[in-house]
C-alpha cells in the first residue's frame, strides 16, 4: 500500500460529509479532498422520501445522494488540466484506522494509506442493532431495520415499529396505509416528533401508541417468523399479535477509528466542536449527526457545509 497525500479528508460521505466537500471545494478548488465511505449506505440514501428541503418538494434519498455525486463529479470537470487527477475523489471504502504524527493525520481504509492535513468527520449515527430479545433470531423472517424499505412487504398485517423521534413517526405513517394495524412502541415519554406528524396521527385510527416502555423487557417472539412482541407496561406484561417489528433505535457515535486520538465528546457521548466546527484537537473537524446536530437534513447539510468552509480557511492559513 503505497502513501498517498491529500489536503483534507472527509471521513462519511452522507449528506453532511457531501455538503462538506462541495464547500471546501468552493471555498478553495486547489485543495485536494478525499471522500470516505459508501455514499448509498447512508441514513438519507436508506430512509425513503425527504420532504423538508427548502424548494423540493419531494426527493427519494437516493436519487438525492445521488444528484450530489453528480455534482461533485461536475465539479471535477470545471476547472480539470489534463494528466491532472480528481480535486475530489470519492473513496467508496470505510477508514479502519485515524492516528496522527507530527505534521499529518493517518488514515487507513481496506486498499489504501492516506495522509492529509485536515479531517472532517461526518461518521453519522449507527443503526442500534442486536439489542432487543428476538431480534437476532427473526432477522428477515419479520424483524427489519427500514419501515419504510419493508413496510409494503406485511401489507394489511399487523406490526410494532419501535424507537422514538421524527424518523419513527414517519416511519409509523408509511406503514399505515399498507398495514392492518401499527403499533408505535416507544422508550420515550412522548414521541418526539414534529406536530405536524402528530397532526396525521389524528386522523390515523390504525396506529396505536406504546410509550415508555424499558426495552430491556421487549422480546420477540414467534416460531418460523414472528409472531408477536411481548413488553412490560406498569408491572404487567403485554402482549400484542404482530407479524413484523421494525427496529429503528440509533445508538451513540463510535469513534474507535480513532488511535491515541481523543475528542472531547458530551456527556451523551456526541462529539463536542466550536462555532467553526473545529474540535479539541488542531485540524480535527466534525459535522452532522455524530456532533448531536438536530436530526434534520436541511441543518446537517448547513452543518457540512461550514465545516467545509472552516476546514478549507484552516489549510489555507
Ligand atoms: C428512518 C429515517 C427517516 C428520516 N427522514 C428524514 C426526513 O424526512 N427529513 C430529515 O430532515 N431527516 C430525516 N432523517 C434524518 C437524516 O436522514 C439523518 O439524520 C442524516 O442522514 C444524517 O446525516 P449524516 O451525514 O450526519 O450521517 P449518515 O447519513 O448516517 O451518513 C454517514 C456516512 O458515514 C459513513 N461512515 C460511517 N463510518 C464510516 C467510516 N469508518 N469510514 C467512512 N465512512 C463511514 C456511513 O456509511 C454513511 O455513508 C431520517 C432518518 C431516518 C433514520
Amino acid at each position: 500500500m503505497s502513501l498517498e497525500t491529500c489536503d483534507l479528508a472527509i471521513v462519511g460521505s452522507g449528506l453532511t460529509g457531501i455538503s462538506a466537500a462541495i464547500a471546501a471545494y468552493s471555498k478553495n478548488p486547489e485543495h485536494i479532498i478525499k471522500i470516505y465511505g459508501i455514499p448509498f449506505d447512508s441514513h438519507t440514501a436508506k430512509k425513503g422520501e425527504i420532504e423538508n428541503i427548502p424548494g423540493i418538494e419531494k426527493i427519494v434519498g437516493v436519487d438525492y445522494i445521488q444528484q450530489m455525486i453528480t455534482q461533485i463529479q461536475k465539479l471535477n470537470e470545471e476547472f480539470k488540466k489534463e494528466g491532472q487527477p480528481d480535486k475530489l475523489e470519492f473513496i467508496n471504502e470505510n477508514v479502519t484506522v485515524i492516528a496522527k504524527n507530527e505534521t499529518h493525520f493517518q488514515l487507513i481504509s481496506e486498499s489504501r494509506h492516506i495522509q492529509a492535513k485536515a479531517i472532517i468527520i461526518s461518521t453519522g449515527l449507527p443503526e442500534l442493532k442486536h439489542s432487543l430479545k428476538g431480534e437476532d433470531q427473526f432477522v428477515h423472517k419479520g424483524v427489519s431495520h427500514c419501515a419504510v424499505c419493508d413496510g409494503a412487504l406485511f401489507r394489511g398485517r399487523k406490526v410494532a415499529i419501535i424507537g422514538g423521534g421524527n424518523f419513527v413517526a414517519r416511519g409509523a405513517l408509511f406503514l399505515r396505509k399498507y398495514c392492518k394495524k401499527v403499533t408505535v412502541i416507544s422508550p420515550n415519554p412522548s414521541l418526539e416528533c414534529d406536530n405536524r406528524f402528530l397532526k396525521k396521527f389524528l386522523s390515523s385510527p390504525n396506529v396505536a401508541f406504546k410509550y415508555g416502555v424499558d426495552l430491556n423487557t421487549v422480546e420477540i417472539y414467534g416460531s418460523q417468523t414472528v409472531e408477536g412482541i411481548k413488553f412490560q407496561e406498569e408491572e404487567e406484561i403485554r402482549e400484542l399479535t404482530v407479524n413484523a417489528v421494525f427496529v429503528e433505535l440509533k445508538d451513540k457515535p463510535d469513534l474507535s477509528i480513532l488511535k491515541d486520538i481523543t475528542l472531547e465528546v458530551s456527556h451523551e457521548g456526541y462529539v463536542n466542536t466550536n462555532a467553526t466546527n473545529a474540535t479539541n484537537i488542531e485540524g480535527i473537524f466534525a459535522a452532522g449527526s455524530i456532533c448531536g446536530i438536530r436530526d434534520y437534513i436541511p441543518i446537517l447539510m448547513g452543518d457540512g457545509y461550514r465545516a467545509g468552509i472552516f476546514a478549507s480557511e484552516y489549510l489555507d492559513k
